[in-house]
């Protein structure tokens, strides 16, 4: 049975993130938000105040002195701080999502020597390298043919891989100290069989953050490309099973919550908008009253607490479902639901603030760039609907819901 009470330890760490988020990341992000080099953004004190309240390592399994926490409590920890900044919460969420990875994908031997490079150093950020200039959508719903998909190469070399190719759009690209990178290791074989997962750190020969990206929102997170010029990955550094990367990029999407992370970080940036739009129309006085007691803003905010309430539940159901009965079509699903929820309370809010809401001084313009993100990151809307729309399943005859008038009519008769 579907049971959403929190946990001590549940509420503790929502408290805990709510707090820093309105302490340190509001403030933070209201001045890198504005700076214009987006190499120069950066916040690394928000990193080291969060590492100290064990926000860093959330997934990191408690045996290695992580927090060991599960999709559902990730999700509930990061809308609380998307909802100080949606960046720095991104550049926390990835973290948690890889780090859930690697903890699945590696050996005790890998482990050993991967787990204390994050724990110890409390700046160390991850970073997940799927897309390419060439290489989009391909990865997330994959076009299984030779000649589509990614196209950096890992070629063996006795006991060491050559990476050669770029990666481009990396979240935490540029600051992140542990890089998980897909690359191909035979370009003959459909992406499906010849795709493998490496392990790095930013300090290997042959790496390079070249470009970090300028953006519309997200300002507080960088996005970078990475170049991989005979960059040598020793094969102990290999994880997860040979050739199977894509498949494993799909779980990381749905089993281990990913998506459902993300959607849970846009919903931060729309319970804000809800919260300042609120606290707005209760004071803004217009025709001798404050909006809110005007019908159309009063029936708007309730309408935003629908959009938000349901999204909610949608990924936090999703979240129990990917720790007990994985279900893949709502684990994508809800944070294709729960990004457009979020870009639509935006939208809201920009309408009930109206002129106010479009200057750079007041919070609405921001969060309105920050919650169009991920429409199209952590797989694009569309292509997540699609890949969903394969698991809809079928209504046979020997289905009590078969209808024969149905068949009928698709009989044309
Ligand atoms: C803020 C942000 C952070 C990101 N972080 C990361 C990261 O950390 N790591 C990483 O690897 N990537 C990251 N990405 C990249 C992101 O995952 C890709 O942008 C996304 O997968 C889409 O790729 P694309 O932009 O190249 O679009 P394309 O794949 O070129 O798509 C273009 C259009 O075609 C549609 N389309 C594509 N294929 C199909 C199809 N088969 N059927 C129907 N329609 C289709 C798409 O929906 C889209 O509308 C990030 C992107 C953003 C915006």
């Amino acid at each position: 049975m579907v049971d959403f009470t929190l946990s001590p330890r549940q509420k503790e760490l929502r408290e805990i993130a709510l707090d820093f988020a309105i302490r340190k990341m509001i403030p933070s992000a209201e001045k890198s938000d504005r700076i214009a080099d987006p190499a120069a953004a950066f916040d690394w004190d928000i990193v080291r105040e969060a590492s100290r309240l064990g926000l860093r390592t959330m997934t990191v399994p408690k045996v290695w002195g992580g927090e060991g926490a599960d999709v559902l409590t990730c999700a509930m920890v990061g809308e609380c701080l998307a909802y100080g900044d949606l960046g720095m919460g991104v550049a926390f969420d990835q973290t948690w999502k890889i780090m859930t990875m690697i903890a699945h994908l590696t050996t005790d031997e890998q482990r050993k020597r991967w787990m204390p490079l994050v724990v110890n150093d409390p700046t160390c950020v991850l970073a997940a390298a799927a897309t390419e200039p060439m290489s989009g959508s391909d990865s997330i719903l994959p076009y299984n043919h030779p000649d589509g998909g990614v196209r950096m190469t890992a070629v063996k070399k006795g006991d060491r891989w050559v990476l050669n190719g770029t990666k481009r759009y990396i979240s935490n690209g540029g600051i992140a100290k542990v890089i998980y990178v897909m690359a191909r290791t035979d370009l003959s074989k459909p992406p499906l069989e010849s795709m493998s997962g490496f392990l790095l750190t930013d300090k290997t020969p042959g790496y390079k953050c070249t470009e970090v990206w300028d953006k519309l929102g997200q300002r507080c997170v960088q996005n970078g490309t990475l170049e991989f010029t005979n960059c040598e990955i020793p094969e102990e550094d290999r994880i997860g099973k040979p050739g199977q990367a894509l498949i494993e990029l799909g779980q990381l999407l749905t089993r281990f919550g990913s998506n459902i992370q993300a959607g849970a970080t846009v919903l931060g940036v729309a319970q804000r908008c809800y919260d300042v739009s609120l606290q707005y129309a209760r004071e803004r006085v217009q025709s001798g009253v404050p909006i809110f007691e005007h019908q159309i803003q009063k029936t708007r905010l309730a309408r935003m607490t629908m959009l938000l309430d349901a999204a909610r539940n949608y990924l936090w159901y999703s979240a129990w479902g990917a720790g007990i009965n994985p279900d893949v079509r709502v684990g994508s699903m809800s944070k294709v639901f729960a990004s457009e929820a979020s870009a639509k309370v935006a939208m809201d809010a920009f309408e009930l603030w109206a002129a106010t809401g479009y200057m750079k001084k007041n919070p609405i313009e921001k969060l309105l760039r920050d919650a169009l993100s991920f429409i199209h990151s952590d797989g694009t809307n569309d292509v997540l609907t699609l890949k969903s729309g394969n698991f809809l399943g079928t209504i046979e005859r020997n289905d009590p819901r078969w209808s024969q008038r149905v068949n009928e009519a698709a009989m044309g008769l």
